[in-house]
Parts: C-alpha cells; structure tokens; sequence
C-alpha cells in the first residue's frame, strides 16, 4: 500500500495561535485515493531541522508532502533544505524568473532579488504552477517515490494539490478505495479493549486498527481497509469487524456510530414499548441523553427528579423502610424508584440512577462515585439494581452514571424475550 507522511513548516506553527490545518487537508485527500498518512510532523524555519526531516521521512515514505516555507523571505528555506537533504543541485530557471517579472510588472509592483529565491528548482523536480500566488511548487522523483513541495497559504495549497498534484498521483496509483468501519463499545476501558482486541487486529495491517476512549465509558475502534473498490474495502472490515465483535460481546453497542440513546430507542421503538426514568444524581441528564434523538416520545414517556427523600417516597413509593435501613444511595432505593416510576407513568420499562457525583457526600461504604442503576420490565422479573463506582469528577461521574444506566437498560432489553 503506498503510504504518505506530511512536514508542516513554519516557526509559527509551533506557536499558540495558529494550526496546521494543512495537512488535515492533504489527509483527507489522500485518504480518498486509498493512501493513508502515517506520520506528520511540525517543523521550524531551521535549514537543518527540515533537512534532516526531509532526508529520513523520503527514505522511509513513498509519498512526502511538505507545506510552506516556499515563499521570498529569507526564512523560507523548504526548497534549499530539500536539495541538501536529497543531494540534488538548484537551478534557477529562466522560465520561471520571466514569468516572475512578468507577474510583478502586471501588478506595477517593483520585484526584489530576494523573489528569485522563488525560481530556484530542484534538479529533475517539475513546477507546480501556482494560480494564486507567487509560490510555484515542485514535484520531485525520489528513489521511494516523489517528494512534494507545497505553499503554505491554505488556498494555494489547495488549489495547487487538486489541479497538480492530484492527476500526478492518480497515475501513479493502483485504483484505491477506503472504508472505515467504527465499533463502539460501552463499559470496556482502552487498555482492556486493547488486550482483548489486539490478538485478532494485529493479524492483519489491512484494515487498520486505531482505538480511542472518545467520552467516558466509551471506546471507539477503527477499522480502516483499502481495496481496488469500496465494495472490497467493506468486504475487509466487515471481516474484522465480525471477529471482534464476537471477541468483545454486548460490550460492542454500535457498528456504525449511533449513540447509546439511539439503540435504546431502537430496541424500544421495534418493541412498541415505553419507558420511564427517575433520576437522583444525574438531575436530568438521562431524560436528556433519551430525548437528543429526534421521535423519542414514541418511546420516552418521561421522567421524575427524585432528589428531596419526600420526593422518592411519595412520588415513587420508595418505603420509609428502605430509606432508612439502606439510605437514598442503594440498591433497594434504586430498585424502588424504577419499579415506581414505571407504574407511576405507565410505562413498560423503568430505569431509575441514585448515586453519589461528588465532590462531598461520599462516606467510607459508599464513596463519591457510587452509583446504583435500577431497572425494571413490568411484564418481567421483579426489579433489579447494579453498582457501580466510577472515578473522576462530578461532571464525569455523571455522565459515566446516564452511559451505564442506558447500558443496562441496553441488556436488560437484549435478555427480555420479544412478546
Ligand atoms: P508565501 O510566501 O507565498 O505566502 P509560503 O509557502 O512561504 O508561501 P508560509 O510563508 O510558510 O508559506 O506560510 C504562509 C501562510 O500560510 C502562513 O502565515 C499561514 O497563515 C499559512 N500556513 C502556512 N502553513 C500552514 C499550515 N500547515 N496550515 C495552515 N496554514 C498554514
């Protein structure tokens, strides 16, 4: 597979206020032509620095882009820096230098020595015109492929690499198409994720594989295959995509990024039944998370926010019993406000979160970050509660609270028989 690798330069690149948004381009672009970057690097204006890059990236990447630094200045020093790094000599060409004076003459403007540095070409590299700028680039054969010299300002660079380098590189590819398929996985951290999924995708470099914990409780893997069609890139993540999942289990929610609220929903609405949540620590959170899908009140009948006990008591019917015995925080109040709100609302489903989100309030038995899940189906089983302990601050605390409360709603509909 021909792979590509990217050398932003520009001290200011390096700086606060500005981003490389460059090779975020060039990214996507090339991705569409099935050739994946695999390095990118930020330089400064240093002759030196960009040499030695230029040098090591050519030997060990087909495809090298490289973006700015092509300008007059005396700080533009791509285009020196290339030919010490390949060993190739510069020559000034007459064509570029009359197009250039050409070019400042249309403009009325007066055309310093310091421009020429403009019409410097590496030897054998061809020109890149430029429509929108002064900067021509240049393409270069190297003994892995071609380096390739590009402007920094975004529109040029553009420009420049659909109208040039595009149709050069078309040419040189085997026909290529990409597919990316993304599993996400619920409950798992990364490094668990890694170790269970690492034996199957490290089998194989085509698709892929990259894993990313993307909100807590959540882990996303990437697959990304190339093929001649993308009938044929899909046929490969579709492989991998069964291995894993048969690896990771239940623990894989989604293939083709929905959320959790959405399978929910999915699982419900398929179901035609309704649900009913009673919320302590998350204030709303999960009524929110539920109702961000557009026609969740064919499914999502609505909710309680039991903080006050008064509240738990009277309007779920958590007894006075349990309060006391087990506290607000328990699996029995849990269990409790789901069976309540659900026969309250009417609903054929309850799922209730009582915990403790910090940063006070925790004690010794129950620290900050326990959370209890309570779930209950009306035509099935009675009511049951999980526990769960989850780390991090209050803002993380509950959105990790609304993710395993949807989880377990999640199972709970997976495991219940489709009357
Ligand atoms: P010219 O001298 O014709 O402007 P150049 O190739 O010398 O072109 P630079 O001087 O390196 O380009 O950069 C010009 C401007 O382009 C920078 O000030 C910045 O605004 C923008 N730029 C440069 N590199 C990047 C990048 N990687 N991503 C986004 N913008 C960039």
């Amino acid at each position: 597979m021909m792979q590509a690798e990217i050398i932003a330069v520009g001290s200011e690149l390096l700086g606060p206020s500005r981003l490389d948004t460059n090779s975020l381009f060039l990214t996507r672009e090339l991705q569409r032509l099935g050739v994946p970057v695999i390095r990118k690097t930020i330089l400064p204006d240093q002759r030196e620095v960009l040499a030695a890059a230029i040098a090591d990236a050519c030997r060990r990447t087909p495809l090298v882009f490289t973006t700015g630094g092509l300008g007059p200045t005396e700080d533009d020093l791509t285009v020196t820096a290339a030919a010490q790094a390949l060993g190739l000599a510069l020559r000034q060409d007459a064509a570029a230098v009359r197009r250039l004076r050409r070019r400042f003459r249309n403009r009325h403007a007066r055309m310093s020595r310091n421009n020429l540095q403009q019409t410097m070409r590496l030897a054998d590299a061809q020109w890149l015109p430029n429509p929108v700028g002064s900067a021509m680039g240049q393409w270069c054969a190297t003994p892995r492929g071609a380096l390739v010299l590009l402007p920094g300002p975004p529109v040029e660079l553009h420009r420049m690499f659909l109208e040039q380098v595009l149709p050069r590189l078309k040419d040189k590819l085997p026909r290529a198409a990409i597919h990316t398929r993304v599993l996400s996985l619920v409950g798992l951290d990364e490094s668990r994720v890694d170790s269970l999924a690492a034996p199957l995708y490290r089998r194989v470099s085509n698709p892929a594989t990259s894993i990313l914990a993307t909100a807590p409780q959540q882990v996303e893997l990437h697959l990304t295959a190339s093929a001649r069609t993308p009938g044929g890139a899909r046929i490969r993540t579709d492989r991998l995509a069964r291995q894993l999942t048969r690896r990771l289990g239940t623990a894989v929610f989604s293939q083709d990024r929905q959320s959790l609220a959405e399978i929910v929903g999915h699982l419900l609405r398929q179901r035609r039944e309704t649900l009913a949540v009673a919320e302590s620590c998350t204030g709303g959170l999960l009524g929110a998370a539920l109702t961000e899908t557009a026609g969740a009140s064919d499914y999502f009948l609505g909710g309680v926010l039991a903080y006050a006990n008064a509240v738990k008591a009277n309007q779920l019917g958590v007894s006075a019993v349990t309060l006391r015995r087990y506290g607000a925080v328990s699996a029995a109040t849990a269990r409790e406000m789901a069976a309540g709100v659900s026969r309250r609302l009417g609903a054929d489903w309850g799922v209730a979160i009582t915990g403790i989100a910090g940063p006070a309030g925790g004690s010794r038995t129950k620290p900050v970050g326990t959370v209890f899940v309570g779930i209950v189906n009306r035509a099935g089983a009675p009511a049951h509660s999980v526990r769960f302990h989850f780390s991090g601050d209050r803002d993380r605390i509950r959105r990790s609270s609304v993710l395993r409360a949807l989880n377990e709603l999640r199972l709970a509909l997976l495991a219940s028989p489709r009357r």
